[in-house]
């Protein structure tokens, strides 16, 4: 489904309401067409492409829910930030990235994202810079690197038409993802305040609910106290000392129920980023394979 937020510049909204594995989109009517991510819905991507033109995709970062139709659009141009450009360009460095090279996980990610998301290598024709003014057309997007997510996760702000496009600082109930190798819980939340600082009168996200009017700073707010809530909840599962592999089976994140190396990929990525914080700060201590909190 397609909305209009501004004249030129219209959501298009992922499937399943946007949630994994499809993320919505914009989808810039200028410049001779530009589409923000690819994840969203392929009928109206298509369409769009056929009816009003298709010359660049833009992707906020390289993840899969935000490549998914990339592989249905050969003949487009890919703009990305200058970080996660080298991530889109090759697998290996993709893989890299997600922190599963040479893993338990490797062979899980290698299938999922060449197989399920269908991913394949694109050149990337203009490496976009914090900061710098691209121009669609007539309409103006001023490019916001907002690291933590991903080293170069790109959100683009539309300052004619009040729009800012956050992309995966999405402000959902789950909370925020900074489990990729690269990630960083502390700039994740620099990343999000900037954001929530530039104080657009429409804010876009890339899953679940789409459209935020007005402040965000509340709600950036809650969404990066989840942070705090996972952290208390991994602290006291390590009153007793605990090894990764009873760290992954407890399910802090995801909640019982929720099987498989897709969800034990989550677990740890995520919960070692706080472990490793934990560490360097004497919160937690190793004790052989197993870790423990100081009491
Ligand atoms: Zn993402």
């Amino acid at each position: 489904m397609i909305q209009r937020l501004a004249d030129r510049i219209w959501l298009v909204e992922g499937g399943k309401g946007g949630r994994y594995p499809y993320a919505h989109s914009l989808y810039v009517k200028d410049g001779g067409g530009v589409l923000i991510d690819c994840g969203s819905d392929l009928q109206d991507i298509l369409r769009l492409k056929k009816e009003e033109g298709l010359a660049a995709v833009v992707m906020t970062h390289y993840h899969e829910d935000h490549f998914l139709f990339l592989h249905m659009l050969p003949d487009v141009d890919v703009w990305s930030s200058e970080a996660d450009a080298s991530a889109l360009e090759s697998f290996e460095t993709l893989l890299d990235r997600y922190g599963v090279a040479g893993s338990e996980w490797e062979y899980f990610f290698r299938t999922l994202l060449a197989e399920k998301f269908s991913f394949a290598a694109r050149r990337v024709a203009r490496r976009i810079a914090d900061g710098e003014r691209l121009h669609f057309g007539r309409t103006e997007a001023v490019a916001v690197v907002a690291p933590g997510h991903t080293p170069g996760h790109l959100c683009l702000h539309f300052p004619s038409e009040g729009i800012l496009f956050l992309g995966d600082y999405d402000l959902t109930a789950f909370g925020p993802w900074y489990g990729d190798k690269p990630g960083s819980i502390e700039t994740f939340r620099r990343s999000a305040r900037l954001l929530a600082e530039i104080g657009a009168p429409v804010n876009v996200v890339s899953h679940e609910e789409a459209v935020h009017r007005g402040d965000i700073g509340p709600k950036i707010a809650a969404y990066l106290s989840c942070i705090d809530r996972r952290e208390d909840a991994l602290r006291d599962f390590l009153r007793r000392p605990r090894s990764r592999q009873e760290i992954i089976a407890r399910r802090i994140l995801y909640g019982e129920g929720h099987a498989g190396p897709w969800f034990d990929y989550g677990e740890w990525a995520l919960l070692s980023k706080h472990l490793e914080g934990m560490l360097a700060r004497g919160d937690a201590a190793r004790q052989g394979d197993r870790y423990a909190a100081r009491a």
